[in-house]
């Protein structure tokens, strides 16, 4: 017995693995990117007065979030889509544009979502070569042909850490012909502090074929309530809006968000927090001899020279209670990540990793 075969591309899929969450015996979970101040207590207020009305349906527009996202970031509401996760949206987006015989590019160290949602519709997933760490725009457009359908940009990427600046950005979109989709993955934007970063928010206003996507997963510390948003080309947005779910975002969840967004003092707080602690960690670790990617996100990749160097400091860490993110699914076999964390994780984590790289030092 065979049993019914699913469509081309699906068993391609390689399931995505999220960081390590279901040991709770852990001293620190510092592997999936998440905020390290949880969320704002305002938006965990509003989260619960929502519960009183579960037994109704949300707004399937999400007009309040739209409208709270549209007066916080300065974008027009029509073009603004609110989805389950960015990741519905990333994944709405290869359904809308890409199919059999298709080509989706993403980066050779991109998010692992891209190839992901490619394989989804039966479309070729092609990942182009990295310039070391950073993104390559040539690479990217020498990987375009008369098949791409949708380029996936994470900016910052993750796990790199690293991003293009403004100028990189628009020759990429510059050098796309007009009816492939830039998708300008942004879910790091807030973390980032140089003049020459664009989240994509301006390509996205104008460009008939960009659209950038947004979250609530990161900065704003709601990953488990799954909120994410796009703002983009009116034609893009309009196909998110006939294939999404017509409820993708729970009322409770659409609540949380509005609140994260409107307590901007908490947004500071987080903010200040992880620039303050991830030049922290930079130095730290730079400090013990490792080798560390300069990064523009909540999170740092820590390059230990070698696949047996980087499982051994893994295991040392989790032995005593350390979560990070290991890499080989990233290409990147001799690396961890790092997710900014509390002041005490942040000093918990760099004590062990200190005593890990002792005997090779002495
Ligand atoms: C974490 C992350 C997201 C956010 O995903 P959600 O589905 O919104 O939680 C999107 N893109 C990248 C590159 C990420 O690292």
């Amino acid at each position: 017995m065979t049993g019914p075969v699913p469509r081309p591309g699906v068993l391609a899929i390689e399931p995505y693995q999220g960081g390590k969450s279901k040991d709770t015996s852990f001293i620190g979970k510092l592997s999936s990117n998440e905020a390290a101040l949880g969320p704002s207590p305002r938006a965990l207020e509003a989260y619960a007065q929502a519960a009183a009305l579960v037994h109704r349906y949300p707004d399937g527009g999400a007009q309040l979030l739209r409208e709270a996202i549209a007066r916080h970031h300065a974008v027009e509401l029509d073009r603004v889509v609110c989805g389950f996760g960015s990741d519905d949206i990333l994944q709405l987006l290869a359904r809308g544009y890409a199919g059999p015989g298709d080509e989706v590019l993403y980066s050779e160290h991109g998010f692992l979502i891209y190839p992901i949602a490619a394989h989804a519709v039966g479309a070729t997933p092609v990942a182009s070569k990295d310039d070391g760490y950073t993104v390559s725009v040539d690479n990217m457009l020498n990987c375009v042909g008369e098949r791409t359908r949708l380029v996936y940009l994470a900016n910052p990427n993750n796990p790199t850490g690293t991003y293009i600046g403004r100028d990189e950005l628009e020759r990429l979109h510059a050098g796309l012909p007009e009816h492939v989709v830039l998708v300008i993955d942004s879910a790091y934007a807030e973390f980032v502090d140089d003049p020459d970063y664009d989240s994509g928010q301006e390509l996205a206003s104008w460009a008939p074929n960009v659209v950038m996507t947004r979250t609530f997963s990161k900065i704003y510390g709601l990953a488990a309530l799954r909120v994410g948003w796009a703002y983009g080309a009116p034609g893009i947005i309009d196909v998110l809006n006939r294939l999404r779910g017509p409820f993708n975002v729970a009322a409770p969840a659409q609540a949380a968000a509005v609140a994260a967004l409107d307590d901007r003092e908490f947004f500071d707080k987080a903010r200040a927090h992880n620039t303050r602690w991830r030049d922290w960690l930079f130095q730290r670790l730079g400090g013990l001899g490792l080798s560390v990617v300069p990064s523009a996100g909540n999170f740092l990749l820590i390059d230990f020279g070698a696949p047996e160097r980087a499982q051994a400091a893994d295991a040392y860490l989790r032995d005593r209670g350390w979560y990070l993110r290991r890499m080989e699914s990233y290409g990147f076999p001799g690396h961890l990540r790092l997710t900014v964390g509390t002041e005490a994780e942040n000093r918990g984590v760099t004590d062990v990793l200190a005593a890990f790289m002792e005997p090779a030092r002495g």
